[in-house]
């Protein structure tokens, strides 16, 4: 039977698939001993599920050697020879022998080699117990006949609809745009990681659906709505025809903007406007320029940090750095420091973060580098040799006052010294800047801005600080809008500012890339607005339609305005009066 789901659009697009189901992994025992006689046949089981597994890995080795680069091919090819590996596989043998069901005897034996690993005193044979921990869970899984939302290459009657509670930033990344029609999850709100991922792989994704994973079948076809953030469970062939025509409707739009690229970013009357791209790795760069992009307005480098074992060294960025920088130049690639914590968790660097009640007020992003100086210089180190490619911004996130900033900076001064000394060749980067993202740092943004080249505004952060929501949460939408009356005043603070020390003023909180909002952000100042790749030709086409002039009463009435409504609606009268 035909039914729809209401939930918050992440990431636009339609998408139509079958439902695979990705349920949270509860890797624990469930006791109990297997009769004699059903020995063998549950040794047979676990004989197949190690064929199975070493099959998925050779699949994802060869996908992510042609998609993600050998550093995390390389990663799949050590987790398969793991599957091989005598100490791990015979002991779970003796254990189904024993007579333990065979994902029993996986976690269980995936704890003791775990915890094995993690007692030796090298470092990197210590971060192997990761390695173990992933090939048990995925033994367990494929056991268990649970789905990996990363591995859908062996299954039949794709295209599908990946429906989880919540995805982590690191599976996210390893989907595959050509199996993947939809995201479906119950948790993760619009500017969630899941979020920007989606949209930069352009898969259409709805999220905040109440009870997904109940309420959708394995196998039911669904047809996702990205736009509206619905989503149509068993579709008649009815509403699968007008879903087909609004999906060709959608994509014949996105030609008509592509026409867009090559105009230049500026008002009617001639007022320019930097739109560039966030990027969340290298092969993204092209992303950018594809759709008309002239800079990068945000590298998220923590996803450099992630699906891997440690952190990545200082060569490895280098080259990564290196490559954007060239493929951009000279247009300017703002890189920002590693933004560990809140929903981007780095499961290396746990030890070093701690249990945390409230990841997002926690031990995240400057805090924690400036408190691990090795983790941090080999990053600073990285950029500032990269520098020499290109017109390197470089950044720094989570900023909350002067002390940290400054801290920052020497940490940087002293990293060239270091460079210097060793004769290797570097460069200080175009210009230094920080996130404004916290309330403290808009509190003091006149003395932030005394000594940096720019800001760049992360609406994303902002907003939850501001309206103390958490920007995960389902039931917070109303207050996860920057429409908010106390969002825009207080970016009409950080405006004047940076208008008074006369530095760069941007923005790379998806607010940028809203249409929408975009009369207002320049007729606030904005002249650097980053936004995922795709939002780029939209942005630009309303950007053409604008008269500058026309800005300063609207601007007047927004900062006027008390209710998030009155500046939406606002908007919507420029819109349509202009
Ligand atoms: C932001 O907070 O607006 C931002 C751009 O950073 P992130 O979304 O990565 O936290
Ligand atoms: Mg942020």
């Amino acid at each position: 039977m035909s039914f729809s789901l209401d939930g918050v659009a992440l990431s636009p697009g339609f998408g139509l698939g079958r439902a695979v189901i990705f349920r949270p992994l509860i890797f624990e025992e469930r006791g109990g001993a297997v009769p004699e006689e059903d020995r063998t046949r549950e040794r047979e089981r676990f004989e197949a599920a190690l064929d199975e597994a070493e099959a998925a890995l050779m699949r994802l080795e060869a996908d992510a050697a042609s998609r993600l680069g050998p550093e995390k091919a390389a990663l799949f090819g050590a987790h398969r020879m793991m599957v091989r590996d005598p100490l791990f596989v015979e002991g779970i043998r003796e254990a189904i022998a024993a007579g333990r069901h065979a994902d029993d005897a996986v976690v269980a034996k995936t704890a003791e080699i775990r915890a094995l690993f993690k007692a030796l005193p090298d470092p990197y044979l210590k971060e192997r117990a990761a390695d173990v921990d992933d090939v048990g869970r995925r033994l367990f899984r494929i056991l268990r006949g649970l789905a990996d939302p990363a591995d859908l290459g062996g299954r039949e009657g794709g295209p599908f609809v990946v429906v989880a509670r919540d995805l982590a930033p690191s599976e996210t990344a390893l989907l595959d745009g050509n199996l993947v029609a939809a995201l479906v999850t119950e948790q993760g709100g619009p500017t969630s990681h899941t979020a920007i991922i989606a949209q930069s792989l352009a898969i259409p994704a709805v999220s905040a659906v109440d009870s997904a994973l109940e309420r959708i079948a394995e196998g039911v076809l669904l047809a996702v709505d990205g736009l509206k953030g619905e989503v149509v469970v068993d579709p008649d062939d009815e509403r699968i025809g007008s879903f087909r025509r609004d999906q060709e409707a959608f994509l014949k739009e996105q030609e008509e903007v592509e026409l867009l690229r090559d105009l230049p970013a500026r008002t009617a009357d001639g007022l320019s406007v930097g739109l560039w791209g966030n990027i969340a790795g290298p092969d993204e760069a092209a992303k950018v320029l594809a759709r008309g992009g002239t800079g990068v307005g945000l590298f998220r480098t923590e996803f450099l940090y992630m699906g891997r074992d440690e952190a990545p060294p200082e060569e490895e960025q280098l080259e990564v750095y290196r490559r954007v920088l060239g493929a951009l130049a000279p247009h300017p690639v703002t890189i920002r420091t590693l933004d560990a914590g809140g929903d981007k968790e780095i499961p290396y660097l746990a030890s070093l973060v701690g249990p945390e009640a409230n990841p997002f007020l926690g031990y995240r992003a400057i805090r924690l580098c400036l408190d691990h100086p090795d983790l941090f210089r080999v990053q600073l180190r990285a950029l500032l040799r990269a520098a020499t490619e290109g017109n390197l911004w470089l950044m720094f996130p989570m900023v909350v006052d002067v002390e940290e900033l400054r801290a920052a900076k020497a940490l940087l001064r002293s990293c060239g010294d270091e460079l210097e000394a060793q004769g290797l060749a570097w460069a200080r980067p175009a210009k230094v800047g920080v996130m404004i993202e916290t309330p403290g740092a808009v509190a003091l943004a006149d003395d932030l801005a005394r000594e940096v080249d720019f800001f760049s505004v992360g609406t994303n952060d902002l907003t939850q600080y501001v309206l103390a929501a958490d920007r995960m949460h389902p039931r917070l939408k109303r207050l996860q809008d920057p429409l908010h009356p106390a969002l825009i005043r207080t970016l009409a603070t950080v405006a004047r500012a940076a208008s008074t020390a006369a530095i760069d003023l941007g923005m790379c909180g998806e607010m940028a890339g809203d249409p929408q909002a975009l009369p207002l952000l320049v007729g606030l100042g904005f002249r650097e607005l980053s936004m995922t790749p795709a939002r780029i030709p939209p942005v630009k086409k309303s950007l053409r339609a604008l008269r500058a002039s026309d800005l300063p009463s609207l601007v007047e009435g927004a900062l006027a305005a008390v209710t998030t409504e009155e500046v939406r609606q606002l908007l919507i009268s420029f819109r349509e009066n202009s």
